[in-house]
């Protein structure tokens, strides 16, 4: 064996990534764990020490090993709008996102002094990006050939450089293989990991409700950013008939959230004036027609007086606020017509 190696192991805080590294470690790898921050992940702005989350975090010192966390650009979410293996059950990407990311560790490993990246991958275990075909893509189009080491299940793939070069045994490599849960419980018991996380999740992208927002707005031509990325997570999404989309908070946090993804984001705000009800964030700027839906949806979710039902409307950098007037509450017909 040659003098000793460090690698990236890509870090989710899943089990699989968690038992990736520890094995790497028991081989006699310096890991330093490398997670990548996804554009609607955690707070925006500067306050966001929601990021990593605990969960994340405190496995770092549990497995003595240093965590770097890099946040993923601009060019992630076009990579977005137009992947090219497509998109799984929803809005999820896992191919073109795999190469993203590998290809941005790539980049980093001449900073870090790093010879090899690694990930939890098992083949099999998911049906878009851990098949045979689509794992070699990976491998291929990040850069990383002959690099990129998937200790699980190495013994089902062929032979990396890093296997070859005797970085790491690959007698001491696994063999996991398929959905099954099951050999990676076992594995975390050996390695007396008491309390073993599930898979990772937490990506918004497969989840169907955040999916068809952002697919709206791609297929409406919107820029998006970091700050409209995180606006999806929030309220209920409306699209008029003259193409605006209308954010409809639904609870005082959401109120609080939108507020400030508005002034990141420059995005037009509409709130009641004199009677409780809900906070409207408008994409792009207003129109009569936006303007008048914006407010009659408010009127359906707040409690608004029964006539002069009036709001203010704030568009950041665009001077005092003006204030307006709707008739009143938009229907159900009207709201399940439009909503996303
Ligand atoms: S689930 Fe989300 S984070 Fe994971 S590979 Fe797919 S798109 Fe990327």
């Amino acid at each position: 064996m040659s003098e000793r190696k460090r690698a990236f192991v890509m870090f989710s805080g899943g089990l699989d990534s968690l038992l990736a590294a520890r094995l790497l470690k028991e081989l006699g790898i310096e890991i330093l764990l490398l997670n990548f921050r996804l554009p609607f992940s955690g707070r925006l702005g500067n306050e966001s020490p929601d990021y990593p989350p605990s969960a994340l975090k405190s496995r770092a010192p549990e497995l003595g090993c240093r965590l770097i966390v890099e946040d993923l650009g601009q060019d992630y979410i076009e990579m977005l709008r137009n992947p090219k293996h497509g998109y799984g059950k929803a809005a999820n990407p896992c191919i073109d996102c795999k190469v993203h990311m590998l290809s941005k560790a790539r980049g980093l490993m001449n900073r870090y002094d790093v010879s090899f990246v690694a990930t939890g991958e098992v083949l099999g275990q998911r049906p878009m990006s851990q098949r045979r075909d689509a794992m070699r893509i990976i491998e291929r189009d990040s850069g990383l050939d002959g690099l990129l080491l998937r200790p699980l299940t190495a013994k089902n793939l062929k032979p990396t450089l890093v296997e070859e070069n005797r970085w790491v045994d690959r007698e001491q490599l696994l063999d996991f293989r398929g959905r099954s849960r099951k050999p990676q419980l076992e594995l975390a018991a050996r390695f007396k990991i008491n309390d073993p996380p599930g898979s990772a999740g937490g990506c918004l992208l497969t989840e169907s409700a955040y999916a068809k927002r952002l697919v709206a707005r791609f297929e409406a031509g919107r820029p998006m950013t970091h700050a409209q990325m995180h606006i999806l997570k929030y309220g209920r999404h409306f699209k008029t008939r003259d193409g605006a989309f209308i954010v409809v908070s639904r609870k005082e946090q959401e109120n609080d959230a939108l507020k400030r993804l508005a002034v990141l984001s420059f995005n037009p705000v509409v709130t009641p004036e004199g009677w409780p009800g809900p906070l409207v964030l408008l994409e792009p700027q207003p129109s009569d027609g936006s303007l008048e839906f914006a407010g009659r949806a408010a009127a359906r979710y707040g409690k608004p007086p029964l006539k002069n039902i009036t709001f203010r409307l704030e568009i950041p950098g665009n001077g005092p606020p003006a204030f307006f007037e709707v008739d009143r509450p938009a229907t159900n017909e009207e709201l399940e017509a439009t909503i996303i």
